[in-house]
């Protein structure tokens, strides 16, 4: 029987990518039936507000959601809505690999990055992210205002959890090394309680190799030799931060998938954002949520699904012809739509089936 799995299209290029994944799974038979809720600004325009209360509810009813991008109001507006779903399903463990693809002309430019093979796993519902920021004096406006503060809240019990995740993590899949990246050095409380917590864990698993980076110079060894690191655990908008530079050393935003795993959800989503100015040019690149459904499959049991989607993605990267424009840039070559793109993808899919 086909296994429910929500759907949040999104916004911005949300809808246009998901769409295009979906069809891919779908072309692939994986068996899922799907449970469309909308999200952010389609939900303003219907329901009035960007994350109605029952829609939570509905989305708390299946344990895998794959999910579009949301855009964040800046500087001001609502609180971040994919902060909000991460703490409301506590998925406190953001995982983004950053693996290179196996395309023979994608680091023809950076030879040094087809090596990469790194997972990232950061904290996801505090940090300063905690939501707990305000002007000063209080009722300020942002105009009036003399000062501004956000909490930068970490808690023994989510670093121990998130760090615990990236040890096991290594384990399960085999993994040699877990590098713990903080700011101590500055950030004495959070930064070296982070750090402590860090030294206690390693102690319970000798056979991963444990090592700690700051979080700058953490930055520059990932450009200068990045196949030296493994596994990465780190605090909220550091990882945030780390995640979208590695996703650079890969091949940029638009291939580079993500997980946010919980105990008793999983929600998986590209790194990439809403990218408003691209909406509804068909032109951004829809590997990144199609490789994150990807991961969503895997989680799911649905390993030979999840190679055979791969494979179609990888081929039809390697072959070099039909390319949305970020790859078409590299591989110097006019760039195709993204549905031009999804349909050789699954061309390539239903010949391998
Ligand atoms: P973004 O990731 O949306 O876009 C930054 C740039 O990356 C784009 O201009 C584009 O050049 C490139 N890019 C992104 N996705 C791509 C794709 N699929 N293919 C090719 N190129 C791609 O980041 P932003 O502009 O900083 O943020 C836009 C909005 O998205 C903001 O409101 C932000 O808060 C939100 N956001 C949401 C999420 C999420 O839903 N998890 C993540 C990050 C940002």
């Amino acid at each position: 029987m086909a296994e429910k799995v929500t759907l949040i299209p999104g916004d911005g290029i949300g809808p246009e990518v998901t769409g295009l994944a979906r069809e891919v799974l779908d072309a692939a038979d994986v068996g899922i039936d799907w449970k469309v809720i909308e999200l952010g600004e389609p939900a303003v325009e219907k329901y009035g507000e960007p994350l109605p209360g029952w829609a939570l509810d509905e989305i708390k009813k299946t344990p895998v959601v794959l999910k579009g991008p949301l855009t964040t109001p800046i500087g001001g507006g609502y609180r971040s809505l994919n902060v909000t779903l991460r703490i409301a399903l506590d998925t406190y463990a953001v995982v983004r690999p950053a693996k290179a693809l196996p395309v023979s002309w994608l680091y023809q430019d950076v030879p040094r990055y087809q090596n990469v093979d790194i997972v990232m796993v950061r904290e996801a519902t505090e940090g300063l992210y905690s939501g707990v920021e305000h002007f000063i004096p209080q009722s300020a406006t942002k105009e009036a205002a003399i000062a501004a503060e956000t909490i930068n809240l970490i808690t023994r019990r989510n670093s121990e959890r998130v760090v615990k995740f990236a040890f096991e993590y290594a384990r399960k899949f085999g993994r040699k090394k877990v590098t713990a990246v903080h700011k101590a050095n500055i950030m004495k409380t959070t930064g070296g309680l982070f750090q402590q917590i860090a030294q206690e864990v390693a102690k319970g698993y000798q056979d991963i190799q444990f090592e700690e980076r700051i979080v700058d110079n953490m930055a520059m060894q990932l450009v200068l030799k990045p196949q030296e690191y493994d596994v990465i655990v780190t605090t909220n908008l550091m990882g945030d931060i780390l995640s979208d530079l590695a996703s650079g050393l890969i091949g940029g935003l638009g291939v580079a998938p993500s997980s946010n795993i919980g105990d008793r959800y999983a929600l998986f989503e590209a790194v990439h954002g809403s990218a408003p100015k691209y909406k509804g040019q068909w032109k951004v690149n829809p590997t990144a949520i199609m490789l994150t459904a990807t991961l969503m499959l895997r989680y799911m049991g649905k390993t030979d699904k999840a190679e055979l989607i791969e494979q179609a993605i990888f081929k039809t990267l390697n072959d070099g012809k039909k390319l949305t424009y970020d790859m078409a840039r590299i591989r110097r070559i006019e760039p195709v739509t993204n549905k031009e793109y999804t349909q050789e993808i699954i061309k390539n899919l239903r010949q391998s089936m």
